[in-house]
This record gives C-alpha cells, structure tokens and sequence, in this order.
C-alpha cells in the first residue's frame, strides 16, 4: 500500500472540504473520523452562507472566496447547494428606509425591503439571494466527491496527535468541538443549537431575523419537500437530545412571520453543536518533527467559512511537504 502524505482527521464540512481540496491538488489523503459525516454536528446545520458566532482577520477572505464556491456549487443540482432568495429583517423603531446594510448583505447585492412586503412587526430589512445547502444532502455530495479524489474515509477516533503524525507527515485536525480534547484547547466552546424540520406549505423564500441578541435565532429555510426552522444558540450547552419546550418556541417564533408554518407537520428535530472559539484556528504547529495544520472552531460560520478555509490549508500543507 501506498502511504498517505496527508491524514485529515474530521468528516463535517470542514474535514471533507479540505480533504477534498488536499486530494484533487494531488496529494495522498486519507480522512479519520470519529463519526460518519451525515452523523456529525455538520449534518445538523440550516444551512445558509453569512456570519454568525466565528472571529478571525481573515474572516472577510475565507467567506468571499467560499461564496464563490458555493455559487458554483449550486449550479448542479446534485449537490444539495441551491441560491435562495429571501430576507433579512429587524424589529425596532429605525427610520423606514433602515440603515446600512452589514457588509456581507453588500456582499450578497442587497436591497432594502419595502417597507409594505416586511413581515408584521420588523421595521426594516434586505432583501437578497444567498447559497444554502440541504446539508445531509450537501455532506453526500462531499462523501462522494471525496471519494472520487482517490481519499479513503475510514471510522476510528484518534486519541492523539502525537499518535496521529506517526500515519503521515502532515496532519489536519479538523475535529470542531473534539478539539477541545484532541487538542487541550479550552478555547473551544459548545453552543448548541437545535432545529425543527417541518413539511414545506408552499414556501420558496428564507426568512432571517437581524438582531444584536443571539440566543434565539428566528429564521426559516425552505428546502424543497420540508423547511428548517430555527433556532437556538446556547452556550456551554453541549447535550444533543431535543427539547419540546424550545422546538414548540422556534414554531411560535417562525409563525408568527409565516402563518402558514403554523399547522405544518412536524418531521423530525435537528440538535447540533457550534464549535466557538474566540477566534477561528487555522494554524500550523511543528509536532514531534512533523506537522499539525489545525482547522476549527468556526461557530456558527461553518459551512460559510468551508472553501475558504480549506484553500488556507491547502497552501499550508504545501508549504511544508
Ligand atoms: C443548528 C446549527 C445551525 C447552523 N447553521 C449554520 C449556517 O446556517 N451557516 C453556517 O455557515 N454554519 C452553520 N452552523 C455551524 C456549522 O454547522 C459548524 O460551524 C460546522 O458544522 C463545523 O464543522 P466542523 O467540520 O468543523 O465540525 P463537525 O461537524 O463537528 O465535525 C467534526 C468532525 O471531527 C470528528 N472528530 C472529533 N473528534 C475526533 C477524534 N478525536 N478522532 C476522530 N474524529 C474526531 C467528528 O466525528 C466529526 O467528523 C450551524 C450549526 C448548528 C449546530
């Protein structure tokens, strides 16, 4: 058997993104996880592109260029990536016309909401069309994208990195919140997030609420058959069984903008964990001799941050090898 140059460990989108760019920039790659990707905190995510709960300088960088991706991406309808039109509104009493958009409403050419289409009780907003994914849909595209990179995916959970650059001469550690053990990073916090997924009464747009308080995210994302209602962000909360009391919340809350979610029927619940750090860790550190190449702790930014991170990895590892 051949042996690999690059052994990624971690399966969420941030693992296979960057195994995938590893491998189709012709390295050997071999990707561990502890979980298969439709099992991972990943699969739990909404998924829409923009900023929510991650820090880093180059934030602005790696969002922009994993825009460009995804909207590659979501001209194949096999990948479970898709541009949506939608809006994003706030309650309060600014003047009608709002203020200025954030820059990555910019990013997404933005416009203001007329005030006649806000929904009942936000005072101003934007409207634009953004990249989403279905993400268990998106993580199967990935899988097998991989795959047809030449990349094995194998299940086992590594215990250390010491251990780990014994398998190969670089290694990513793209393990989110497993990073906290596998890296004795306390940096890295849980905010859990949880989810209901209903049956679609006929609605093609997103809604998101803008707000300075993020512990209730209100927000829905159509995805064909069925909506993603959102949601929760509760830190140091790390426990992934569905709460009734907060689920019964996030329908009241999405409701109360679309009516017709109302009585739609309740499909399943998604609970996942944000991986948060006080600023996302793309970093290379010498390991006995060999290299550790650390991608993580992306929050809720995750999927938005995927692309861009992976090419920042991508030219670290080749730096290098
Ligand atoms: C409810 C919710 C909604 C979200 N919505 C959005 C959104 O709209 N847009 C957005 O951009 N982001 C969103 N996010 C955030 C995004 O999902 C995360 O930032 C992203 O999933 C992190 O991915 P990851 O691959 O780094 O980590 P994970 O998905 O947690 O994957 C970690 C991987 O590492 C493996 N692992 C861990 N420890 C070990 C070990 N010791 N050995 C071997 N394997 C190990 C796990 O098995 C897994 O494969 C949301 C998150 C949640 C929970």
């Amino acid at each position: 058997m051949t042996s690999i140059e690059v052994l990624v460990i971690g399966a969420g989108v941030s693992g296979l993104t960057t195994a995938i760019l590893l491998a189709e920039s012709g390295l050997r790659v071999a990707v561990r996880t502890r979980e298969l990707p439709r099992d991972t905190h990943s699969s739990a995510a909404g998924a829409i592109w923009g900023p929510f709960l991650a820090t880093h300088q180059h934030l602005s960088k790696w969002s922009l260029e994993t825009l460009a991706a995804l909207r590659v991406l979501a001209g194949d309808p096999d990948t479970g990536v898709k541009l949506l039109d939608g809006l994003e509104a706030a309650r309060g009493t600014e003047p009608v016309s709002g203020p200025e958009p954030p820059e990555w409403i910019t990013q997404l050419d933005g416009t203001p909401c007329p005030p006649g289409q806000l929904p009942k009780g936000f005072a101003y907003g934007w409207r634009f069309i953004a990249p989403v994914a279905n993400m268990p849909a998106y993580l199967d595209y990935l899988t097998g994208r991989l795959a047809k990179a030449g990349a094995d995916l194998t299940l086992g959970t590594v215990t250390s990195l010491a251990d780990a650059v014994r398998e190969a001469p670089v290694v990513v550690n793209c393990t989110g919140l497993g990073a906290r053990e596998l890296a004795g990073d306390d940096e890295v916090v849980p905010v859990r997030g949880q989810l209901v997924i209903v049956e679609n009464p006929g609605i093609d747009r997103f809604f998101g609420e803008h707000a300075s308080d993020f512990g209730e995210p209100t927000y829905f994302l159509p995805h064909g058959d069925h909506v993603v209602l959102g949601g929760t962000a509760e830190h140091g909360r790390a426990d992934v069984g569905h709460d009734h009391r907060a689920a019964g919340a996030i329908v009241d809350r999405c409701a109360a903008v679309e009516p017709a979610l109302r009585h739609a029927r309740v499909l399943s619940h998604r609970v996942g964990i944000r991986p948060s750090r006080s600023s996302v860790r793309v970093e290379h550190v010498p390991v006995h001799g060999r290299s550790v190449i650390h991608n993580y702790g992306h929050g809720g930014s995750g999927f938005s941050l995927s692309w861009g991170c992976a090419r920042e990895v991508v030219r670290m590892v080749h730096a290098v090898a």
